[in-house]
């Protein structure tokens, strides 16, 4: 698994209060609240210090500003719950008011929503799933969210925060370009009925992710050259982690445009001609 960080973080103060590496991918968000307005620095202070036994991932200010604290390669203390943390990313979020509400600004909720898509895309979570459902933890597949009071005998993320989180989720999976249908299960749609019923709907600006490994051509069919490392656009070389001229399994691209050769289906990317569909089997979705 390549870990990444936002780029969206402006701040970056690293914590000792972590354990690294984690232990498990990443297929959850916790959502915190600082109980407090703290800007980036001072909450980024207050997890410098060892002696606190506590950190998150990111933290948000009420100005909107992202810091990072502990890479998402590392594991947070932040929730009260081994398991949970070295499976989610937390995310501490200033308050602009107190309790029990602990309200945040619009602005710090926008910001929060743009980081979670960010770390979605990175870590190829596909949709942002809450049914605030303390049952289903560690149910990914129905839930990838998690909130501090399920753990601890805390009211954190504090009421605002909690009932955002339905919001929160919707306004995440309309930037990950699903709609607001839930989408067919992967258990009960086999690769080729995806196959089929997307073969037409790559979308020319839309954004998708590759399933695994992918050579870049410099056409739409396999008669086309494959590129080299050096060919690609500089962002397309940061997803070449082998440097083989391939883009590596979890890449985000953006279409450019869609090309039907026969029964596959390429796409083209910044840096080349991808096969999105070929021989009947999803690469890109
Ligand atoms: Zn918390």
């Amino acid at each position: 698994m390549n870990y990444s960080n936002s780029s969206l973080a402006t701040y970056k103060m690293i914590s000792p209060n972590k354990t690294s590496p984690r232990n498990h991918v990443i297929d959850t968000i916790t959502i915190h609240a600082m109980a407090g307005n703290l800007s980036v620095e001072s909450c980024g202070k207050l997890f410098a210090q060892s002696s606190r036994k506590t950190s998150s991932n990111y933290g948000i200010g009420t100005d909107g500003r992202i810091a990072l604290y502990v890479e998402e390669k590392d594991r947070s203390w932040a929730s009260s719950s081994s398991a949970n943390d070295n499976r989610a990313v937390t995310i501490e979020v200033a308050n602009d008011g107190g309790a029990p509400d602990w309200h945040v600004s619009d602005k710090a909720l926008s910001a929060l929503i743009d980081l979670i898509t960010d770390i979605c895309k990175r870590n190829n979570i596909k949709q942002l799933l809450w049914k605030a459902d303390k049952s289903l933890i560690g149910q990914v597949d129905k839930q990838n969210m998690t909130v501090h009071r399920w753990f601890a005998n805390k009211s954190c993320p504090g009421e605002y925060l909690f009932q955002k989180h339905f919001y929160i989720a919707e306004e995440v999976n309309k930037r990950l370009n699903n709609t607001s249908n839930p989408p067919q299960s992967s258990t009960t749609s086999s690769n080729e009925a995806y196959a089929s019923s997307t073969s037409l709907a790559y979308k020319v600006g839309k954004t998708y992710t590759l399933q695994s490994e992918l050579k870049v051509r410099s056409g739409a069919g396999i008669n086309y050259s494959i590129k080299k490392h050096n060919q690609l656009t500089n962002d397309g070389k940061t997803h070449d982690k082998d440097k083989d001229g391939a883009l590596d399994k979890g890449t985000v691209i953006t279409c450019k445009e869609v090309k039907k050769v026969g029964k596959d289906t390429w796409i083209r990317t910044p840096s080349g001609w991808i096969a999105a569909i070929y021989q009947g089997k999803v690469y890109v979705k």
